[in-house]
């Protein structure tokens, strides 16, 4: 049975990775941070019904003796590196946290595998947040990085390090820069998913508006699920490499926003407002992906539309907001 090793278990592309692998027969051991609302930690594991079918190991990204010794303890055939201060916005206002954690972080769990179990195969998740400012119209894996927020300088040290622990130490370490995905568990600060609950909100009568920045600004949007396979299929190549995941087409946050409205029958300029504070301090304007390589060499391709995914999410929010207007009567 095989081992494998994931930080960031607890968040969305954790809880994905963390089914596939389950369902591929291996042991999941996940690196948990420790929190005081022990009982919402696991929530995107719940939602996923894999609660109880991971091993949790107390630790932080920024605790290296811990990350030594989780290491040693698992001895994982595979190592997912996942865990991160994700959110652009937040990377503004606590850029040191954003560096310790998304860039350092990333090393320091480099350095335990080094250590510890230089066998075992590592996966860094890289971003397309690092294109930033893209320099060419479609970005593939030799396209230049020019990363617009703290996040984006985080995750491209992140990704330089885990290019020269392979060049320097023949570790297996793969880097997949992905796109933006989402899903029902997505945190609700991320566009899509503050789009799906805010319109179950307004459907259900909670609310009455959403607000948002800057919708012009334009995404190559996927789904969590179709994104870990990605992940997964990365290590199990002969040689490590990096790879872009992406789905291969770009919308605006407006589309997105319609997408949302239409399925329940709402119209969007009725509810949208536009707030100027939602504005970022640089903008990362448009981000298009081609996954050719991945598609030649993986054989993988991105499977569900954003209208499906949007869908699916506006379905689970109404669920969910649902029961809370039921749990607050009763
Ligand atoms: P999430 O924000 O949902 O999950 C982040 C995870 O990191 C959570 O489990 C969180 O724990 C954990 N974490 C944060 N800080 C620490 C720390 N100091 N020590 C240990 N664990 C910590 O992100 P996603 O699942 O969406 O993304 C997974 C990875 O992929 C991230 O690295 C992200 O930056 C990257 N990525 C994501 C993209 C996307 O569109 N989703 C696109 C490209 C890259 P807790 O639950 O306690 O907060
Ligand atoms: P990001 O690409 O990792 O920053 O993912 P987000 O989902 O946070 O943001 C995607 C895009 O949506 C960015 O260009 C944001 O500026 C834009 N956006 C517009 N309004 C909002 C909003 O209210 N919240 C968030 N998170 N993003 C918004």
């Amino acid at each position: 049975m095989k081992r494998a090793f994931v930080t960031g278990v607890t968040g969305q592309d954790g809880a994905y990775l963390s089914r596939l692998l389950l369902e591929k027969g291996y042991e999941v051991y996940g690196l948990v941070r420790r929190s005081s609302s022990a009982e919402i930690v696991d929530t995107k594991l719940r939602w996923l019904k894999i609660q109880n079918d991971i091993r949790f190991i107390d630790g932080n990204l920024l605790d290296t003796s811990a990350l030594n010794r989780a290491v040693r303890d698992v001895k994982p055939d595979e190592v997912y590196n996942l865990a991160a201060q994700s959110f652009v916005k937040s990377s503004w206002s606590q850029p040191l946290l954003t560096s310790q954690v998304t860039g350092i972080g990333a090393l320091n769990v480099l350095e335990a595998v080094r250590l510890e179990a230089p066998q075992a195969r590592f996966y860094q998740a890289s971003s397309s947040e690092m294109y930033g400012l893209v320099q060419e119209p479609i970005q593939n894996e030799k396209t230049p990085f020019y990363p617009r927020s703290p996040y984006g300088v985080a995750k491209m040290f992140a990704h330089g390090m885990t290019v020269n622990y392979r060049e320097s130490f023949g570790l297996h370490a793969s880097s997949g820069i992905l796109f933006n995905h989402e899903s029902p568990v997505r945190g609700i600060e991320f566009v899509t998913r503050k789009v799906t609950d805010g319109v179950a909100r307004i459907k259900l009568g909670v609310e009455k508006e959403l607000r948002l920045g800057n919708i012009d600004a334009k995404r190559d949007w996927g789904h969590s699920n179709d994104y870990v396979r990605a992940m997964w299929l990365m290590l199990q190549q002969d040689t490590p490499d990096d790879y872009v995941v992406a789905t291969g087409r770009t919308t605006t946050v407006r589309d997105m926003c319609r997408i949302a409205f239409d399925h329940v029958g709402l119209k969007m300029d009725d509810h949208l407002k536009i707030d100027p504070a939602l504005f970022r301090p640089a903008e990362v304007d448009i981000l298009l992906g081609n996954p050719g390589k991945a598609k030649k060499k993986l054989g993988w391709e991105a499977m569900i539309s954003l209208e499906e995914m949007i869908r699916e999410m506006v379905d689970a929010d109404l669920q969910r907001v649902s029961r809370q207007i039921k749990d607050a009567r009763s």
